[in-house]
């Protein structure tokens, strides 16, 4: 049985603060721990925005958006911001070193009973596991960008976590409306990234090798699956700086030649023509009436 009444939400940026208003709209007690008073006082504009979100998005009433905020509070001090939490959601700067540091002050503060979950994107649970000083109750919870409607997830234990620990955060997980997807051992990149980082991997290589255009790969891959979006499609979404950014460390990694001659495609053809994806109105397709989404595309 899930117990938890009071959650930490430490580091209050993109994604704490949206898990912070996610939790505190589910009816829990949230506690927000940033470094300082400038820190806090961004998250709570960023969480004020939330509330007109949640209000188009997830149909809430004022009523609604103005309760979930009144069940949050903010503090600068570690100590105090722990002192009843059940759970840490630890949601800092994506570096080992200050998630490190966090750990050892977090598990001297922090009650016996509170347990630790990380949202890294990039980094396994086991490399900070020592540093909590409770290795049985810390795992990783993964959460996407928009928590409220992108609802996934991803709960993994490393070696030592304790089984009823994974269980209690993946009905936690539910208990906020995240579909919980648990992943049993550690995988680097979690369930979604080792599917999907091969995937477009794949289809900007067949471009690279001048195979296919773009059209005609995604074209197949929407035709053959029955999929409502192709790798390009999809890259477009991601940002064409964030596909650029994994290839060319891969590129410099390993030196792969292959790599460094996606990593120049994409730089030459796209980058320095401003074409960065969706969101700049242009990518891999032109927005907001790109050809993948006309009615012959599949013909
Ligand atoms: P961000 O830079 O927007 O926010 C980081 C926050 O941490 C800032 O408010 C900063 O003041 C605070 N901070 C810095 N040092 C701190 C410390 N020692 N203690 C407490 N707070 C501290 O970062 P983000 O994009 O929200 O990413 C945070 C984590 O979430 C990373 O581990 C990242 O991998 C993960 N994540 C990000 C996304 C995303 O789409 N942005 C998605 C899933 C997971």
């Amino acid at each position: 049985m899930m117990e938890f009444k009071n959650v930490t939400v430490a580091g209050s940026g993109v994604l704490g603060s949206q898990i912070a208003y996610q939790t505190a709209f589910k009816g829990f007690n949230v506690s927000v721990y940033d470094i300082n008073d400038e820190a806090l006082n961004k998250a709570k504009e960023r969480i004020t925005k939330l509330k007109e979100v949640y209000k188009a998005d997830m149909s809430a009433t004022d009523a609604d958006v103005d309760s979930a905020f009144g069940r949050i509070s903010f503090n600068s001090d570690l100590a105090k911001a722990v002192e009843n939490a059940d759970l840490v959601i630890e949601a800092i700067p994506e570096v080992v070193s200050i998630k490190t540091d966090f750990y050892e002050k977090l598990g001297q503060v922090a009650p016996e009973k509170t347990v630790f979950a990380t949202n890294s994107s990039t980094l396994l649970p086991s490399q900070f596991a020592e540093a909590t000083g409770r290795p049985a109750k810390f795992l990783a919870l993964h959460f996407a960008n928009e928590i409220w409607k992108n609802n996934t997830a991803e709960v993994m234990k490393h070696p030592g976590t304790d089984e009823s620990v994974f269980n209690e955060v993946i009905e936690f997980a539910k208990a906020i409306g995240m579909v919980a997807l648990p992943l049993h051992k550690e995988q680097p990149g979690y369930i979604l990234n080792s599917l999907l980082v091969p995937f477009l991997d794949a289809g900007q290589t067949l471009l690279a090798r001048e195979i296919a255009d773009v059209e005609t790969i995604d074209k197949t891959w929407m035709i053959g699956t029955g999929a409502p979006l192709g790798p390009f499609a999809i890259l477009d979404v991601v940002g064409v700086t964030t596909a650029y950014n994994i290839v060319s460390a891969k590129a410099q990694a390993t030196g792969n030649p292959e790599a460094q001659k996606v990593a120049d495609l994409l730089k030459e053809e796209y980058i320095d023509k401003g074409k960065l994806g969706r969101e700049t109105g242009e990518g891999f397709y032109k927005y907001p009436n790109p050809a993948f989404a006309q009615p012959d595309f599949l013909k």
